[in-house]
């Protein structure tokens, strides 16, 4: 629990850690504290996993992420592994294994090299024939000339894992705060972090917040660019036939899985319409319908179900495509994790990661290429 004090007739609380931003990286790193005995304060403008945590599409995948972040990727599968039996925390999280795959023959060359920098990165992956293809995953379509295959790839749920990891957090000690906008930072040996409902003062603080980073940083005057994606995803009513396996695309542009009760959820970063400023996360109709049709091109069997619902939600995204990890501003106390892309399957690592730097300063994997000054001089 934190120790409420009395300054200038306002109440204050000291804690031993402050985090902003209760999305994944946010409540995970804010539970993996809690556990280990720290006094821990998150803090949520709105409500909790309500953002891009909330709203993703579940892909927990390995072969669409970009080379640097490969060990990262199969750590936080570890994790993820390990969620319920460790941690007692169940996300519906299935290792159903998925084709990464080619429709050109561009395309097809661009995914062998890659598989075959992943697999020397540790990657279980490997290129499928054609008549490989036919024979396990016959729901592709004939278009699709090549494939690549990786045991690794999967998924988790979004709505069971948000609920599962807060009461989890709750358990250890945490205390949230929703509808809790921090608008104001003043580092020191005991950070003050100023919010809609007063002033805390916290040992170290910890940023973790998505697509807001950039405005959270400039707070304390660091320089962290962030660039704003409007991701779409459609569901659609659930299927008589089976998708065995997360499908993705040698270019990145479409994710496509079957979830539990038969339904697809089809993505790939296909852009929608808002801004953090108008707070709109409305749909392209144009995007859309080609994330659609690139999808029934891939997977034929699509054609015979009604779409559900399309929505949007906020992702942000560094210039390199690299997350933000380590300490900010030179302040020795202040931590950010944030904007990974592919953040859902990445989020326990960077939780995981950011923990171990608060508590013991070192991290288990290198996080050089994350630091956050990188773009200070540009
Ligand atoms: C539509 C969509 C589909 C996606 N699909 C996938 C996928 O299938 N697989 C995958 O791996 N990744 C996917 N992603 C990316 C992934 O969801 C994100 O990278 C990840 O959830 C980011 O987690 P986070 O905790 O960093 O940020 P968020 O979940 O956005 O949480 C950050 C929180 O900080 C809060 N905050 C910001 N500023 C303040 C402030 N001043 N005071 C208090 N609180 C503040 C925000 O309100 C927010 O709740 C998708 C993203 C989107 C939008």
């Amino acid at each position: 629990m934190s120790t409420p004090t009395h300054f200038g007739g306002q109440q204050r609380q000291n804690v031993d850690v402050a985090i902003i931003g209760g999305g994944i990286v946010g409540l995970f790193t804010a539970f993996l504290l809690a556990r280990s005995g720290r006094r821990v304060a998150l803090f949520e403008q709105g409500e909790i996993w309500s953002e891009a945590s909330a709203v993703n599409a579940g892909s927990l995948g390995v072969q669409n992420k970009l080379n640097p972040l490969v060990p990262y990727t199969l750590w936080s599968w570890e994790i993820w592994q390990k969620l319920a039996t460790e941690f007692g925390i169940d996300a519906a999280v299935k290792r159903s294994g998925g084709y990464k795959i080619a429709l050109t023959d561009e395309e097809a060359e661009r995914l062998g090299h890659s598989a075959a920098e992943q697999a020397r990165l540790g990657l279980t992956v490997e290129m499928l024939t054609r008549k490989q293809i036919e024979k396990q995953a016959p729901w592709l379509s004939a278009e699709v000339t090549a494939a690549a295959y990786s045991p690794d790839d999967g998924s988790a749920s979004p709505t069971k894992m948000g609920p599962a990891l807060a009461k989890a957090a709750l358990a250890c000690g945490v205390q949230i705060f929703s509808r809790t906008p921090v608008f104001d930072i003043n580092p020191g040996p005991r950070v003050e972090i100023n919010t809609s409902e007063g002033a805390y003062f916290a040992s170290q603080l910890a940023i973790t917040t998505g697509a807001w980073t950039q405005g959270v940083g400039a707070m304390l005057g660091a320089t962290l660019p962030v660039e704003l994606d409007v991701n779409m995803v459609t569901v659609t009513e659930p299927a008589a036939f089976t998708i065995g396996g997360l499908v993705s695309h040698a270019r990145g542009i479409l994710t496509l899985k079957q979830v539990a009760n038969g339904s697809c959820l089809i993505g790939g970063g296909w852009q929608g319409v808002g801004t953090l400023e108008d707070r709109r996360k409305d749909i392209d109709h144009d995007q859309l319908v080609q994330n659609i049709r690139l999808a029934l091109q891939v997977v034929p069997g699509l054609r015979r179900l009604n779409a559900l619902r399309s929505w949007a939600g906020y992702e942000g995204v560094t210039p390199d495509s690299l997350p933000y990890i380590g300490h900010l501003g030179g302040q020795e106390n202040i931590f950010v994790a944030a904007c990974a892309r592919g953040g859902f399957t990445l989020g326990p690592a960077m939780a995981r990661l950011l923990s171990e730097l608060i508590s013991k300063g070192r991290t288990t994997l290198p996080i050089d290429i994350f630091d956050p000054a990188r773009f200070e001089n540009d």
